[in-house]
């Protein structure tokens, strides 16, 4: 699932129309050639026709003196009825590419302006019903109007936007009774009169831009201090309510003691009637079967609700790349974990760096300064992971009480301003009283991530003591950082922290007992590029990988050609070709990564398994548990058994029944090597064991 904020999405949206050189009638409202600020409160008024996809609108926009000639408002190129009115008289107007261009009269540019736009636009965008890739959190809908529920997204045009303004909102959305409303900022209530629901919300803060949920809810609400929890589910996911409200006040008191009050007045929880996971500011709207997840609560909503500090309250400035992922991650996704143990903790840093280490290769990665959102597997491995990573680094160099208090400085300063990397520097170093110059130089500004092992490691025994001696050798591109050496020696456990820059560091360390173990960086305190050797082949590998051959076993029933389809899309693989066993070539295997789909009659063709997993023709053992029914299905990930840079893979469904679901199932268990599947549910999962380290030294 994507975690996406609703200023996101815009950056999302323009990145989108970047790439790919089409405008799909979405405005862009980062292209702004109006000054900035212009302060707007816009008076809106929506009525929904869910029978035929449509909407009209009403917005009343009044604009404290703009003193610009031309005044320039996105709005979908779906939209049709425009009217203009500026101060209640009609007026001319320019209509072209999703924007209304509007030319003020001398005097006007120097007033207050009530300008009233008319419109209608059937909004209809067609709705996955069970989407493959999770990658973008709205499958590429951003606006759709339908008896089962509407989703108008922030930037898809829905309403006018005043290019450059710095809008308030007061909205009323009246649709068939029953329909029920949600969007930003405050519910004024929904009320029920002849047919019609009308729901009514208040935006007093400048929001950059506006995303509209409606359907059929059921609400429930709780109050924690001057907030308001609320759910909006469907009716058929009303049980999930109770937990969902005391999981959001426990979270907002949380978020509030580490960073300073709630920056809005509630946080709701909505169900889309389609699958997303989106979050908005004081709102996260998620599918009905991503609600209905157990940990969801405990992950996601958590995730969710940081934003609203981070992302959703303190804004990003896109220009400068995205950090509030990373921030975010940080503080919700791993700060979990730190509460439950250290070694919780520990393991999701060294998932952070396998993920980077096994996804980012030298020709798709980037400098955290130029992360926009989630949009791949590596995407998220460098905004998402590399960046939780920087902020770990920052803690430790600063120290709990700078690192916390800078945070506190910046929303308290900062809130619905625009921030970067350089405004986050800036209170780190204030608190820390440091220069963080070379540190933002080396990790913000540059891509990539050190790679360093031991190397030459010595011992002396002479007058009573044991002297421990050696190198940290560096790889190109090189860092300066500050890591620890645990030296273990008798009952004696010896730390040191030590700066290694450039090419080669020396150390020396001395214990009175005969030293046993050496580690560097034994805490995965440091971002780096882990060694092949330290990466125990996953599901990750597959995702990551620059091509695949998908061989499919010759004793493959067609029907199965179909799932292996399904979980190659899945995977999000980029390049991929599909042979039959008996066409492959050896050639091809050893030049690329390969799939096996069912069992090959050629022996051969199966990678060298670890003893905890073994394949017999019709069944296959795993953790001394045997699956021989139809309805079991296998995937594992393996070193390849021709090079020993690639991966191998196999997939054995062993029937088609569930084969499809198993399929789609997969790419959500990327730290894994192996996976079992009985009638399409997981019943194993695991990482097989890793080996050696370059950062270990061991004394027999
Ligand atoms: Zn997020």
């Amino acid at each position: 699932m994507g975690h996406y904020s609703g200023n996101i999405l815009r950056s999302y949206l323009k990145q989108y129309l970047i790439l790919t050189g089409v405008l799909l009638g979405i405005f862009v409202l980062a292209a702004v050639s109006q000054a900035a600020g212009i302060r707007a409160h816009h008076t809106l008024q929506i009525e929904l026709f869910p029978a035929t996809g449509k909407l009209t609108g009403i917005d009343e926009i009044a604009i404290k003196s703009a003193a610009v000639r031309v005044l320039e408002f996105y709005i979908s190129e779906r939209v049709t009825q425009l009217k203009v009115e500026v101060n209640q008289k009609s007026r001319n107007f320019n209509f072209e590419n999703g924007r209304i261009k509007l030319t003020l009269e001398p005097q006007e540019q120097s007033s207050d302006l009530l300008v009233t736009i008319y419109y209608a636009g059937i909004f209809d965008d067609p709705v996955p019903v069970r989407p493959v890739n999770a990658d973008n959190p709205g499958y590429g809908v951003t606006a759709t109007i339908s008896e089962k529920g509407s989703f108008l997204l922030a930037g898809a045009g829905w309403y006018p936007e005043l290019a450059g303004s710095q809008a308030t909102y007061r909205l009323k959305v009246s649709a068939p009774a029953g329909l029920i409303a949600v969007t930003a900022g405050r519910s004024l209530g929904h009320k029920t009169d002849q047919g019609q629901t009308e729901s009514t919300w208040e935006v007093d803060y400048p929001v950059e831009g506006l995303s509209l949920s409606v359907a059929r809810y059921v609400v429930e609400t709780k109050t924690v201090g001057n907030v308001t929890a609320a759910t909006y589910l469907l009716p058929a996911n009303q049980d999930l309510a109770q937990s969902y409200l005391e999981a959001t006040v426990g979270y907002i008191k949380l978020y509030s003691d580490l960073f300073g009050p709630y920056p809005f007045q509630k946080f709701a929880v909505v169900e889309n009637f389609f699958p997303t996971g989106f979050g908005f500011p004081s709102y996260t709207l998620m599918g009905g079967r991503v609600l209905r997840l157990p940990f969801i609560v405990h992950t996601s909503l958590g995730h969710e609700i940081a934003h609203c500090w981070w992302g959703n309250g303190v804004y990003v400035d896109y220009a400068a790349g995205n950090w509030s992922e990373a921030l975010t991650t940080y503080v919700a996704d791993y700060l979990f974990q730190e509460m439950k143990s250290k070694k919780a903790a520990l393991d999701y840093r060294r998932q952070w760096l396998r993920n980077f280490s096994t996804l980012v290769r030298p020709e798709n990665d980037f400098p955290l300064d130029q992360f926009m959102s989630r949009s791949s597997p590596v995407s998220k491995a460098i905004g998402y992971d590399k960046g939780a990573m920087v902020f770990h680094m920052i803690r430790r160099q600063l120290g709990e009480e700078a690192f916390w208090n800078a945070l506190r400085d910046v929303y308290r300063h900062r809130l619905f301003q625009k921030t970067s990397w350089s405004d986050l520097q800036r209170a780190f170093e204030a608190r820390g009283q440091r220069s963080l110059e070379e540190f933002f130089g080396q990790w913000i500004h540059r891509k990539s991530a050190p790679r360093f092992f031991m190397d030459g490691v010595q011992l002396d025994h002479s007058a009573g003591e044991w002297k421990v001696s050696g190198q940290i050798i560096q790889k190109d591109p090189r860092y300066t950082i500050s890591i620890n050496l645990a030296l273990e020696a008798g009952s004696e456990r010896i730390n040191r922290e030590i700066e290694i820059t450039g090419e080669a560091t020396a150390f020396e360390m001395i214990s009175s007992e005969r030293p046993r173990k050496l580690a560097a960086d034994p805490g995965v305190d440091t971002m780096r590029l882990l060694d092949a050797a330290e990466i125990p082949p996953a599901v990750n590998n597959i995702k990551g990988s620059p091509s695949v051959v998908i061989v499919l076993s010759d004793q493959l029933p067609p029907d199965l050609k179909k799932a292996a389809e399904t979980l190659a899309l899945s995977l999000g693989l980029k390049n991929y070709q599909f042979i039959s066993e008996s066409g492959v070539r050896r050639s091809q295997l050893t030049e690329n990564d390969f799939l096996l789909i069912g069992q090959p009659g050629q022996k051969e063709l199966l990678p060298n398994m670890p003893d905890q997993v073994s394949i017999q023709p019709g069944s296959f053992t795993l953790n001394s548990s045997l699956y021989n029914e139809s309805s079991d299905a296998f995937f594992g990930v393996f070193h390849h058994p021709f090079n020993n840079n690639r991966i191998a893979a196999l997939f054995i469904p062993s029937s088609d029944r569930f084969a499809d679901i198993v399929a789609r199932k997969i790419t959500h268990y990327g730290k894994y090597s192996y996976l079992a599947f009985q009638s399409g549910k997981n019943v194993d999962k695991g990482t097989w064991s890793v080996v050696r380290s370059p950062l270990v030294y061991k004394w027999d």
